[in-house]
């Protein structure tokens, strides 16, 4: 006898909705365990300053869980997390969650027919231990193993070093000379507020990142009242935001063959923004991507570029020889001296990520080796053969659309057909069948055909959608309709229930 019916690996909005899915199906041992100290994944850890969400907060949320009371169009972080706390009381997740708790590895127990945990208590004293579930979830992030810059020196630095994904709120940041190493969406967030603050702010930028016009603003108290009274007025919102969305990011990234000019209009929007808001042509032709627009994700702002414009920030592109214990030192042999040095260098997905705990699965096959060796590929982005009883929502050819929330939807959908029809069975188990795994992979791989990453020039772009082994599974290559409807068509022969 297991310890529960479903272990979730993770307390962000994809695990909070996977055990919202299983919920409704009526089940109620599930134990969801997240390494952090509180809920909301990403909306936790994160709190540099200027956090908030690139994509407007209408589509940016559970669309059975609308907030009519977002204060701006695109919310700031700490009304993202208030977001994840109230649909955590709201859906009584709370009494199912362990914090600190982190989650080592995991065994297909053949003889017993369930999972086996390890796990470790990240409280002084806590001892490793193992559970058992008869199901496994994996809600683990794409973007939640912070990377750290391999350059030299890195950790001989003596002044403050802080990872953006490590933020220290206490960081005294006035009139010191700070550097940022990265310019991705973290730091495009990040660099304007620092500027404000700093002595002097050296953006040290690798590869330049395509930023288009961020429409935001406050919502006005009447809209948030007819959000309120008028659901529908916010579900029309929510409908034409992620048709835009669609049509500028999406198509014009995944269905690049057919849609080559709605590429190049992004990329022209992107252009015109940057030569209306940066004064000096060097500074920005710096600031041009030489690649593709969406080989890499580009972003949404109105203040990142004005601030290259200002007197105490400098744009520095001449690539870093080394770190010392004052100062960056480029390839030029210019010595940079700093009081506080920023890692806005992002995730790691490829090495300690897809998976992020060791999975063994059926006859000791492990998940990640043999994604590595034998190629990436998971039913619908979901369940892969070989895995019996596991989910694995952060997986290969799953994320779809430029809102998370349109993946976390998706998949509970998937949830909630797969495990009412393994309850309607009267079945313990399910596995994808490897035929199933196949077809999909091989349907991903012909959609690829028409995406930038195969007709568009991302050669510069040093892109996290691509693997170590240089092949982009992160993204799902086909349009979020396709995902939607694909996720209520599937046939249930597709898994063998037993
Ligand atoms: P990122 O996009 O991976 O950017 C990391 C940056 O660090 C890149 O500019 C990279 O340069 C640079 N870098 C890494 N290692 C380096 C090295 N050794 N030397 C020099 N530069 C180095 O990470 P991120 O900015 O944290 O963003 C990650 C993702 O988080 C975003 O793409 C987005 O999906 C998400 N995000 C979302 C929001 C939101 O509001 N929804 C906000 C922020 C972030 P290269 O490009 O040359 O590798």
């Amino acid at each position: 006898m297991a310890d529960h019916d479903v272990i979730i690996i993770g307390a962000g909005f994809g695990g909070m909705g996977a055990a919202i899915s299983l919920k409704r199906l009526g089940y109620s041992d599930i134990a969801i365990l997240e390494r952090e100290d509180d809920l909301g994944g990403t909306w936790h850890v994160n709190h540099y300053p200027g956090l908030a969400v690139d994509i407007a907060s209408v589509t940016y949320s559970y669309s059975f869980e609308p907030n009519p009371y977002w204060k701006h169009w695109f919310a700031r972080g700490a009304e993202l997390k208030q977001y994840a706390e109230h649909v955590a009381d709201k859906y009584d997740l709370r009494r199912h969650m362990e914090f600190g708790v982190l989650a080592e590895g995991a065994r297909w127990d053949e003889d017993e027919q369930h999972w086996v945990l390890t796990t470790k208590g990240l409280a002084k004293g806590s001892r490793r231990r193992t559970r058992t579930a008869k199901h496994l979830m994996t809600a683990t992030g794409f973007l939640s193993q912070p990377k750290l810059p391999d350059i030299d020196g890195v950790e001989d630095f003596a002044g403050t070093v802080i990872h953006t994904a490590k933020w220290d709120d206490s960081v005294d940041l006035d009139r010191k000379r700070i550097a940022v190493i990265g310019t991705g969406a973290t730091a495009v967030q990040l660099i304007p507020n620092i500027a404000k603050r700093a002595r002097h702010l050296t953006v040290f930028q690798r590869t330049p990142i395509w930023v288009t016009p961020k429409t935001d603003f406050k919502i006005p108290r009447p809209v948030q009242q007819l959000f309120a009274s008028a659901p529908w007025t916010q579900r029309a919102a929510r409908k034409a935001n992620s048709l835009w969305l669609e049509g500028m990011m999406v198509t014009a990234v995944l269905h690049y063959k057919q849609a080559k000019f709605l590429n190049q209009g992004a990329a022209r929007l992107a252009t015109a923004h940057l030569r209306r808001q940066v004064n000096d042509p060097e500074t920005r032709a710096k600031l041009t991507p030489d690649y593709s627009f969406g080989c890499k994700r580009p972003t949404f702002s109105n203040e990142y570029y004005p601030t290259f414009n200002r007197e105490n920030v400098a744009l520095e592109t001449t690539a870093i020889e080394r770190i010392t214990p004052t100062s960056i030192v480029t390839k030029d042999g210019v010595e940079h001296e700093i009081d506080v040095l920023v890692l806005a260098t992002g995730f790691n997905l490829w090495d300690t990520n897809f998976p992020a705990i060791e999975i063994i699965g059926r006859e000791g096959k492990d998940l990640g080796k043999s994604w590595r060796s034998a190629g990436y590929h998971a039913f619908e982005g979901v369940t892969v053969s070989g895995f019996p009883n596991f989910v694995s929502l952060n997986s290969p050819y799953s994320y779809s659309g430029l809102s998370y929330f349109m993946t976390i939807e998706v998949q509970m959908r998937h949830i909630e057909r797969l495990f009412g029809e393994l309850k309607d069975r009267n079945a313990d188990t399910f596995e994808v069948t490897p035929q199933a795994d196949a077809e999909f992979l091989e349907h991903m791989l012909e959609r690829m055909d028409d995406t930038v990453f195969n007709q568009g020039s991302c050669g510069t772009a040093r892109s996290y959608y691509y693997t170590n082994e240089g092949d982009a599974v992160l993204l799902r290559p086909t349009s979020s309709g396709n995902a939607r409807k694909s996720v209520e068509s599937f046939s249930l022969t597709d898994y063998a229930f037993a």
